[in-house]
């Protein structure tokens, strides 16, 4: 297997260095960008196959450089923040961040981090392509969704709800069970999102096409069938 590119996208040089170290010692291959162009050039130049992104850096910051990232790339990124930085966490993670580790924290954790997200997207690409129900068609490798090929948009934490209730159709998912996949162990938030985010899709998807995908178990949780 070849080794896995890893960017770290990181103003302080210490922590960069540090990082390159382990990373190194672990079998990575690595490299380095100090500020947020700089880093935004270099994932554009190269092929990564995940980047550790600092939040505050010097040009532009890693909220930016997350943004224009993912105007064009699936690519993990795992972003590293200070404490005192919640609210771009919350706002990294909608915005398309696969992970974040708060500093300082422990290699042994950021290393774990680094597993789990390589053992999702090696998942990914075994799995199928296309996940359908209906009319309803869920493309992964082209990252679309439409019903009867008509396009639906759907933001990047809608459409991997839906495509883990797809990929687990006709199965009741408790929320703590889709809080834990799609938003991930970790995640601080209340567990009303869930919620939220079952009834955004319902208004993307049942709503607009009157057809009844989503279920509602009531005490249990949610599943997605054919009516
Ligand atoms: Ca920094």
């Amino acid at each position: 297997m070849a080794t896995q590119k890893i960017l770290i996208i990181e103003d302080e040089l210490k922590i960069a260095r540090f990082l390159e170290l382990e990373l190194t010692y672990e079998g990575y291959t690595v490299d380095q960008a100090h500020d947020g162009r700089a880093g935004l050039q270099k994932i554009l130049d190269g092929s990564f196959d995940l980047i550790l992104l600092d939040i505050m850096l010097p040009s532009m910051n890693g909220m930016e450089v997350l943004r224009k990232l993912r105007q064009t790339s699936d690519i993990p990124v795992i972003m590293l923040t200070a404490k005192d930085e919640i609210m771009d966490k919350v706002t990294g993670l909608d915005m398309g961040a696969d992970d974040y580790v708060t500093k300082p924290f422990a290699i042994e954790e950021l290393l774990a981090r680094i597993r789990v997200v390589f053992k999702k997207k090696a998942s990914k690409s075994i799995n199928i392509k296309i996940l359908q129900i209906n009319k309803l068609k869920l493309d992964l490798e082209k990252y679309t969704v439409s019903f009867a090929d008509e396009p639906i948009i759907l933001t990047k934490r809608e459409f991997g709800l839906l495509r883990y209730l797809l990929e687990n159709k006709n199965i009741v998912l408790s929320r703590d069970t889709l809080l834990e996949t799609v938003w991930g162990y970790d995640y601080l938030g209340d567990t009303n999102v869930v919620d939220v985010y079952i009834s955004y899709l319902r208004t993307k998807i049942d709503d607009k096409f009157n057809k009844k995908f989503l279920y509602t178990v009531r005490g249990v949780g949610y599943l997605i069938k054919d009516e």
